[in-house]
Order: structure tokens, then C-alpha cells, then sequence
């Protein structure tokens, strides 16, 4: 069992990884080893103290180059579900499961809007994981909407498996799979009764479907950790950040404006050392 898991690679993920290592924790990390994409976007950051006017690629570099020497592993992995199990957290990403007695929830703010029905008939034909749930789709009618080319790989699992399968993706992906069909307008709303057998498209077109698999780079807090207290979009802290979840904390983005990496890695280390005072305590219990 991992002392904490860490979700997200970004300023906030990063902060809080460090301060761990060096208490010598034992920590699982998710996400991309090219850090945050949102840093990675940014043309100048001119208010980060210690670097003066920087580029965003450059800084991540840094942040990479940091993580490197510390001898910090990230998992390029996407967590779509956490159970809290009383005295510890299952962590489902990938199709893998882990366990922490904490978690640190640093996955910065979830930009898309879910669709119509989202919610509502996730695992009820609508997954997050083609890895996970794909072979129950062996032979069968898929819709695939995915915004992250990183994902790409996942379209081709599907195209592989699938018997029919519509594509939408935001980053114009194209196949000669005779079975796949790119679709030029995006999904507006699911539907369905008990579960998802149909997709709108903005048009008004509908598409009978098996199943439909959403492949986004981050995926709303509340979806994968059910019960999760939200205020609007932002997940709500305590002044230790810790959430609802004793044991479960967030910081970042994820957490309120503003949108900051200076805000992002200050509220990693006092998640960080939050954690590290929860794990004495529950040392001190068992
Ligand atoms: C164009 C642009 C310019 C900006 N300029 C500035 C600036 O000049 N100064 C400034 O201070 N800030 C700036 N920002 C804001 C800054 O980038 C953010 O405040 C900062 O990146 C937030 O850090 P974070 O760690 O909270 O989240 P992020 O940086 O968003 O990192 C979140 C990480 O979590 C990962 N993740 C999410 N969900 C999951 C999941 N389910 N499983 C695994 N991993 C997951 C993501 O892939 C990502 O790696 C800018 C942002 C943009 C977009």
C-alpha cells in the first residue's frame, strides 16, 4: 500500500511529490511525464518568483528536469475512479488498481462541460477507459469522442475491437479502418433509458449506438471520487486542503481561482504537509 497517491503532474502535483520525497514517502504519481499542458500553453509567465520571464515549455522542462533529479516516476496513466474505503483509497487508472492511505486530488481544472446525459449513464454504456471497458464492445457499435491526441491510441483499440465504430476527436484524426467512420460534428447530447443506445450529434443527427467511450484529459472530480463536495466547479478545501474525505486532499487549479502556478504549488506543499502530519497520526493509531 502507497502512503499517497498523487494525481496530476502539474505545478500543484509537482509541489506537494517533492515535499513527500524528501520525508521519504511512498508515493504513486498519475499523469503525463510531459507534465501540464496549461504550463505548456503558456507563451511568458513573468510572475513565477526565481524564474525570470520564462516560457511555458521551458518551465515545464524544469519542472521535468526537477523530477527527474529527485528520482520522481510519474505513471502516464489516467485515474477515472477512486473508492474510499475507510482507512484508505482504491485508485482504479488504466484498468489498474492501487491502494493509498491518502490522496491528493492536483488535477487542475476540467475545461469541457460534460455532455447531456453524461453523468447520468456513465457505466450504463459510457466509459472513460477504452483499455478498461472496450471488450464488452467486442463486434459492436461504438462512438468514440475524444479531445486529447494523446489518446489516439485508444481509437485504434476500439477500431480494432469494435464492429462499427463512429469517431469524433478535436484534433482532426483520420484511419482507413473500413469499419470507422470520422464523424466532422461533435456529440451534443447521449441518450438513452437504462443505458446510452443512442448519440446526438450538434446537427440534430442521431446515431444508434452499443456504447460510448470519452476520452478527455481530465474528467470531473465529482465523477471520480463520487460524494466529493463541490463548490460549482471547484472542488472544497479546508484551510489544510484537505476535502470532505478524511485523508483526501486537492490543490491546484482544481481548487478555486485564481488560476495561478505560484497559487498551485503553494497549496501542493501545504497539501503536502497536511498529509505528511494525517500519516503520523494514523501511525500513531495502528
Ligand atoms: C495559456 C495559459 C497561460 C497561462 N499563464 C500563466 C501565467 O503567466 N502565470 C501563472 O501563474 N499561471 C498561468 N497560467 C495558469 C497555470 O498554467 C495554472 O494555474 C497551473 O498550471 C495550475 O496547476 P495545477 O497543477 O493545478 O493544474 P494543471 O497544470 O492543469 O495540471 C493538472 C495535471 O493533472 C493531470 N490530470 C488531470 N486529470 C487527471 C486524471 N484523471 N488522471 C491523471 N492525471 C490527470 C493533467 O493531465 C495535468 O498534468 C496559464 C494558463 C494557460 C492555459
Amino acid at each position: 500500500m502507497y502512503d499517497v497517491a498523487i494525481i496530476g503532474t502539474g505545478p500543484a502535483g509537482l509541489s506537494a511529490v517533492l515535499t513527500l520525497k524528501l520525508h521519504n514517502k511512498e508515493i504513486i504519481w498519475f499523469g503525463s511525464p510531459e507534465m501540464s499542458d496549461k504550463v505548456g500553453k503558456s507563451e511568458k509567465i513573468a510572475n513565477y518568483p526565481g524564474v525570470a520571464m520564462v516560457g511555458g515549455a521551458d518551465l515545464n522542462a524544469k519542472f521535468r528536469a526537477q523530477a527527474d533529479e529527485m528520482g520522481l516516476e510519474s505513471a502516464d496513466k489516467r485515474v477515472t475512479n477512486i473508492a474510499a474505503m475507510g482507512d484508505h483509497y482504491m485508485i482504479l487508472a488504466d484498468n489498474e488498481m492501487y491502494e493509498a492511505r491518502t490522496v491528493l486530488l492536483s488535477t487542475g481544472i476540467a475545461a469541457a462541460k460534460g455532455m447531456e446525459n453524461e453523468a447520468r449513464l456513465l457505466g450504463a454504456g459510457v466509459s472513460y477507459c477504452a483499455t478498461c471497458d472496450g471488450f464488452l464492445y467486442k463486434g459492436k457499435t461504438v462512438a468514440v469522442y475524444c479531445t486529447d491526441e494523446r489518446m489516439a491510441h485508444d481509437i485504434k483499440y476500439l477500431e480494432e475491437i469494435s464492429g462499427k465504430l463512429y469517431i469524433y476527436t478535436s484534433f482532426g484524426y483520420t484511419t482507413d479502418a473500413e469499419n470507422a467512420e470520422v464523424l466532422k460534428l461533435p456529440v451534443k447530447k447521449l441518450d438513452g433509458g437504462m443505458k446510452c443506445d443512442s448519440i446526438e450529434l450538434t446537427d440534430g443527427t442521431k446515431i444508434d449506438v452499443d456504447g460510448v467511450f470519452i476520452l478527455r484529459p481530465a474528467i470531473a472530480p465529482s465523477t471520480v471520487l463520487p460524494g466529493l463536495e463541490m463548490d460549482g466547479a471547484h472542488i472544497k478545501v479546508d484551510r489544510s486542503q484537505e476535502t470532505n474525505y478524511k485523508g483526501c486532499y486537492a490543490a491546484g487549479d482544481c481548487t478555486g481561482r485564481p488560476y495561478q502556478i505560484a497559487k498551485a504549488v503553494g497549496e501542493g506543499n501545504v497539501a503536502a504537509h497536511a498529509i505528511l502530519e494525517h500519516l503520523n497520526e494514523i501511525g500513531k493509531e495502528n
